[in-house]
């Protein structure tokens, strides 16, 4: 009997490219989802970066490594992996939706000036108990903490202005 699916231990990212294409090639064979030319070439756009693109970098992405593979079929692709539990979509307010290829448990540093989004683990956080949401008619899948703040980069250059901050 094969346990790959137990939560408590975290596969971490850190197979070449390769493995990891592999692997997700194979959960997508596993799933019934024909692994095309696109889909894969999605991947490994998506493997290849950790800085949780939104579908238009994705798109701009793919531009350069294929022909003709239409912005309309790149957001189709996504939102079919994400339906299958292949990809996570991370939102954060008033920015379009990103995209994570890692779908373990883990948190976001997100920088109020750039935007930029840097994977963070804190097993504390993953043990964390929630409130009891089904009393409220909420059925809880999963969570993770987005952390608010300046990244490095940005808090080092003095014209940064957080981007909800007023004038
Ligand atoms: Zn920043
Ligand atoms: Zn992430």
């Amino acid at each position: 009997m094969r346990q790959d699916r137990k939560r408590d231990i975290i596969p971490r990212p850190m197979g070449s490219l390769g493995t990891r294409l592999a692997e997700l090639e194979k959960r997508c064979q596993d799933l019934g989802l024909p692994v095309t030319i696109q889909r894969r070439t999605i991947l490994e756009v998506l493997l290849s970066r950790d800085d949780h693109p939104t579908a238009d970098d994705v798109a701009a992405d793919l531009a350069s490594r294929v022909d003709g593979i239409s912005r309309a079929t790149v957001y189709r692709t996504l939102e079919t992996l994400v339906a299958n539990g292949l990809l996570l979509r991370v939102c954060h307010h008033g920015a379009a939706a990103r995209y994570d290829i890692r779908t373990d448990r883990h948190h976001h540093l997100v920088c109020d000036a750039c935007g930029g989004m840097t994977d963070f683990e804190e097993s504390g956080l993953n043990e964390l108990s929630l409130p009891n949401f089904a009393r409220a008619g909420f059925c809880v899948r999963d969570f993770s903490v987005h952390v608010r703040g300046l990244c490095k980069k940005c808090v080092r250059d003095p014209s940064t202005k957080p981007r909800n901050e007023k004038e």
